[in-house]
């Protein structure tokens, strides 16, 4: 039997719950134009309360040492320096950074503003508890589909109650509330609102969102300029190739775009990546040059920005290798007291760079489904499972090793009951279903902007177990939401 024709619940349910998707924005642009509904669960996931107020706690601890290390120059040149050599794009980076932040002798800090919008990903290990996947500093977004999927599963309980309530792992389970969208616009507003202030300028400020060309993830950042707007945020989207000729300096390192006038946040969903940065028209000699240049002038601004050449570097998968591997009391040095940095500490997930030691050891008694080999790169399809370890570390070259590390593989609760992904319009059942939980935050000059003390809300990406990455653009992966059991 072909599953995806079969029915568990009615399709006036599913047509339902597709349509309310489509309405309210939770969906993909295609080639053509349209748009898909995001894939979605039809049930909430459970988790102890106990787990989630502890990873509301962590997070924005994390998010408060990863400022600190980010405005720690000297630090990032050093710490990094290998992995400049093995990876030409965080080489290119480094540049970038010693640009920025070149004026050592002087020690006059560059005009930027850090604004940390950040998304700490976990997933709670059946037998070490929730560990960090990975820190996302650049062009953290889904905190829209976030909130929405917590709707999307509150619409589905009022109107198809009984649905609900079959399909709900624990009957007296309690939705997590999430307000991430409204959170994150919030922090961001309050940036903007200060940054305008500061120019003793009146009226709306503007937020600028740099995108990538041609992009698929549209209306996330749309719900998000939406919610912007409401708060009196002026929104405009351009390319970093529409911007290479249309930015100049104000007075008081203003940052002017043409057409629009002062530009107060500058948040990047573009940028993690060589070809973000690629023009053919531009036919340059050494690629990418122009365009990065672009990003370094804006921050040589009086501007919020995020992210800024420093927190990409300090969220980067490196970084996290490194703050894994030093002792707790290491952390003291940025800002957190030694409470803060155990809890910190506490949930990160071992982490081991790839030397000739390594190697042989991994060979000689490294368990494959214990481990995870991964690269610097962002955005899914960076990870090797299984089998796949061996064969990259052999065949790896070895001047690529510090661009490398292997991680503890996690492996989290599968969910008790099997569960409904919706994709396309269509049902499977889903028996083993195991969730990534991504906690947002939002810090302006190392500060917390949000109500909620610098967390702002969650996106649930749920996959088969034994699929590897959950994407919820490309692969299995489905939109989840959280529901509280004690
Ligand atoms: P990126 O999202 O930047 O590509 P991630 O580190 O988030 O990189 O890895 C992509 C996906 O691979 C994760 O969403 C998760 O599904 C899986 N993954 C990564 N690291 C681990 C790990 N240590 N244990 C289990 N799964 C992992
Ligand atoms: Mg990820």
């Amino acid at each position: 039997m072909n599953t995806s024709e079969t029915r568990y619940v009615s399709q006036q349910v599913i047509e339902d719950a597709c349509e309310w998707a489509i309405m309210h924005g939770v969906a993909f642009r295609q080639a053509d134009n349209t748009a898909r509904h995001c894939p979605f669960s039809i049930v909430p996931m459970t988790i102890e309360r106990d787990v989630y107020e502890h990873l509301k706690t962590v997070t924005p601890l994390i998010a408060k040492l990863i400022s600190h290390v980010s405005e720690d120059h000297d630090f990032l040149q050093t710490s990094l320096s290998e992995l400049a050599e093995a990876d030409a794009f965080f080489g290119r980076l480094m540049e970038l950074h010693r640009e920025v932040h070149g004026d050592i002798i002087n020690r006059i800090p560059p005009a930027r503003q850090p604004l940390l919008l950040m998304r700490t990903d976990f997933m709670d290990d059946r037998k070490h508890g929730a560990r960090v996947i990975e820190f996302n500093g650049i062009a953290a977004g889904m905190a829209p589909f976030g909130q929405r999927a917590t709707e999307l599963h509150q619409f589905i309980k009022t109107q198809w109650g009984s649905v609900y309530q079959d399909w709900l792992e624990d009957e007296h389970a309690i939705p997590a509330d999430n307000v991430g969208m409204e959170q994150l616009a919030l922090g961001i507003a309050t940036a903007a609102k200060k940054v305008k202030a500061h120019f003793n300028e009146e009226g709306t400020p503007t937020f600028l969102m740099v995108v990538q060309k041609n992009e698929g993830n549209v209306y996330d950042q749309h719900l998000l300029e939406i919610e912007l707007q409401k708060l009196d945020v002026r929104t405009v989207r351009r390319t970093f190739e529409q911007l290479s000729s249309k930015l100049s300096s104000g007075e008081r390192q203003r940052l002017v775009l043409e057409d629009i006038g002062g530009v107060d946040v500058v948040y990047l969903r573009a940028g993690y990546q060589y070809m973000d940065y690629f023009s053919p028209e531009l036919n340059e000699p050494i690629c990418c040059q122009a365009l990065s240049q672009t990003r370094l002038f804006m921050e040589k601004h009086h501007v919020a920005m995020n992210a800024t050449i420093s927190q990409q570097l300090a969220t980067s998968k490196s970084m996290q290798m490194l703050l894994t591997m030093m002792p707790a009391s290491e952390y003291l040095r940025w800002g957190l007291n030694p409470k803060e940095a155990e809890l910190v500490k506490s949930v990160l997930a071992d982490m081991k760079p790839i030397n000739t030691d390594s190697i042989k050891w991994f060979a000689a008694s490294g368990n494959k489904d214990e481990w995870v080999l991964k690269n610097q790169g962002e955005g899914g399809g960076h990870c090797i499972f299984g089998e796949d370890i061996s064969k990259q570390l052999s065949r790896l070259p070895k001047e690529q090793y510090n661009a490398w590390a292997l991680m503890q593989r996690l492996h989290p609760h599968e969910r008790d009951k099997p569960t409904i992904a919706v994709r396309d319009g269509q049902q499977t059942l889903v028996n083993d279903l195991v969730s990534e939980i991504g906690l947002f935050t939002v810090h302006y000059k190392g500060e917390p902007v949000t109500e909620l003390d610098g967390y702002a809300g969650y996106l649930i990406r749920s996959k088969p177990a034994s699929e590897n990455e959950g994407g919820i653009h490309s692969g299995k992966g489905i939109l989840d939401s959280l529901v509280l059991v004690d």
